[in-house]
């Protein structure tokens, strides 16, 4: 049995090292050292996840909770956490020194329990379990208690990283590249058969305790398996629809949808259907439920599609209507009246007990069109048509757009299904200047008639060498009043620290931003900022995958400046 400290030991040593190479041989050194039981949890602890991306399940701990638990097991009242919150800038620091320095001398390192008492990671595990599955009347007062054992327990060097993982912000710099390459390292898998593992199971945790048990061999032979939903593939934008056409010759045209995407997971009778960010929102649209299992002829099948939101005449309604049916957890029939919806299902990844994202996209569209009937007005194969005639795509484009949708998506025909990957097999083409898919990771309370409300959101785009978010700038301008007190809520449960007016939140609610131009910034970390950024939508059906790499942003500025 491995001690948390021990995993908190490693955390500081991991923390304090700066090359790539050598925290994957520290990470796998860690991955090695713990027994099959921990691995799994310890290779999403490092990465400062409590479960895995794909499961339902969330710890579901805020500031509030975590500033309660640190409050109550210290002596301290929440406002003097909340000072040391700004004094340090960090939830992890802030809990070492709460927890140290106790002022009523009440509740020091340990004092709950004996000397003997040491945490162990499974220990820790379980109580972020606990923690996760409270509901109902009470719960906020569970959360907080079961985080207050954690904290009594633990030694000095512990309380930072269980209040970093309590918020899922372990801030070590490991992410899901380097624990790849540790477990491959650690138990001897080339780096594509982890990789591949992963992208078939989009769980690191079950890949490492694979390749611990069976090696190459084992994890080679993980697969798709239903009701666990995979990563969805993504798309890139045009160059130039004959630059497309001479790469890959002939394109597949599909329309491209104003909607949100779906993956459909058929078992039997029982259907289950989960949003871009792999969340179950099967309960949400029993409409589509009811279609698949009616018109979707097959034992077994996982499916991909986008969900459109339509009115009287068939056009597609605002996003926002999607999304109203995406999050309804109550009187989902009415919603469903309301709001219709259609699915146009594009792609078929799983057939009766076979995985197919090897085959090419044309042999899975003729198993598409074989196993749904479309003789629903609810689902239906999205048209499809293979040509390298420019003019037809561009008549297929116009028809698109007349309909009310963004574009055409322009697909290689003899492509793969790649799960998490954008890469050239998917093109899509949109008529207006592109916006940018930014992740929110921070906020300032408003002033005047607004101070309780959030006003100014910090923007921020990935780089994928290091896996962090680099700023590059705000939007401020623009909201209603009630989208404003709409976002105040919605971010409550996503701060992890307040100093002042200003706030650090979790990196998870992507806004689509409009701007004017990108320019050369010394302001933000990223080099750029954005001039007249404003939101045109939050994308709650997107995940931190889509958001808009560093690349990306430097390719826009280039492109911007040679049309200019
Ligand atoms: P974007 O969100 O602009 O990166 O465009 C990619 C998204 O378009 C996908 O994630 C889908 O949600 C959506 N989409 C709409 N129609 C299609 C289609 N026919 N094939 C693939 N994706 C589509």
């Amino acid at each position: 049995m491995t001690s948390f400290k021990e995993f908190a030991q490693a955390c500081e040593v991991i923390e304090e090292t700066s090359g790539s190479l050598d925290m994957t041989s520290l990470v796998a050194e860690l991955l090695d050292r713990v027994s099959l039981e921990e691995l799994p949890v310890v290779t999403h602890f490092v990465m400062g996840e409590v479960f895995p991306a794909w499961s339902s399940e969330e710890i579901g701990v805020g500031a509030g909770i975590l500033y309660a638990a640190l409050a109550k097991s210290s002596g301290l009242s929440v406002n003097e956490i909340e000072n040391i919150v700004k004094e340090t800038g960090d939830i992890g620091k802030t809990a070492v020194r709460a927890l140290g320095k106790n002022s009523k001398g009440q509740a020091t390192f340990s004092s709950f329990f004996t000397e003997a008492h040491e945490l162990s990671i499974l220990e820790v595990f379980q109580r972020f379990q606990t923690i996760s599955k409270a509901s109902g009347k009470g719960s906020q007062a569970a959360r907080i208690k079961n985080l207050q054992y954690l904290f009594n327990s633990a030694s000095a060097e512990e309380v930072g990283y269980i209040a970093r993982l309590a918020v899922e912000d372990l801030r070590i710099g490991v992410g899901e590249g380097i624990v790849r390459d540790a477990i491959a390292a650690a138990f001897n898998v080339p780096v594509e058969v982890v990789e591949r593992g992963f992208m078939l199971t989009n769980d690191l945790g079950l890949v490492a305790t694979t390749a611990k048990q069976g090696g190459t061999e084992a994890v080679s032979e993980l697969d798709l398996q239903l009701d666990r939903p995979i990563r969805m593939m993504l798309a890139q934008i045009t160059p130039t629809l004959e630059a497309t056409l001479s790469d890959i010759g002939e394109a597949a045209i599909e329309w491209k949808f104003d909607g949100a995407r779906v993956q459909i997971h058929k078992d039997g009778d029982k259907i289950k259907l989960y949003s871009r960010r792999l969340e179950d929102i099967s309960n949400s649209l029993p409409d589509i439920v009811e279609s698949v299992k009616k018109y979707v002829h097959a034992d077994s099948a996982i499916l991909d599609g986008e969900a459109v939101a339509i009115d009287e005449e068939g056009h597609p309604r605002a996003f926002q209507d999607i999304l109203k049916r995406f999050r309804r957890k109550y009187d989902v029939h009415s919603t469903a009246k309301e709001i219709p919806l259609t699915l146009n299902i594009f792609d078929i990844m799983y057939l009766n007990g076979k995985n197919l994202i090897d085959e090419p996209l044309v042999k899975r569209r003729e198993l598409l069109s074989g196993c749904v009937e479309n003789s629903d007005s609810i689902i239906q194969v999205d048209k499809q048509v293979i040509t390298s005639d420019l003019e037809k795509i561009n008549t297929i484009y116009s028809e698109a757009l007349k309909a009310g949708h963004e574009g055409i998506m322009i697909k290689n025909p003899q492509s793969p299904y790649s799960p998490g990957k954008r890469g050239k097999n998917w093109l899509k083409k949109k008529p207006v200047m592109e916006t940018l898919d930014l992740v929110v990771i921070g906020a300032e309370w408003g002033y005047g008639r607004r101070t309780s409300f959030m006003g100014s959101y910090a923007l921020a785009c990935h780089d994928p060498e290091t896996g962090r978010f680099l700023p590059v700038g705000k939007v401020a301008t623009g909201f209603s009043d009630e989208q404003l007190s709409e976002f105040t809520a919605l971010f409550s449960d996503l701060i992890i620290m307040e100093s002042g007016k200003k706030i650090e939140l979790k990196p998870e609610v992507i806004f689509e931003i409009a701007f004017e131009e990108i320019q050369k910034s010394t302001n933000y970390e990223s080099g750029y900022a954005l001039r007249f950024p404003r939101l045109v939508n939050v994308r709650d059906d997107k995940s931190l995958e889509d958001v808009e790499t560093i690349g990306r942003l430097e390719e826009m500025y280039k492109l911007q400046r040679e049309r200019s």
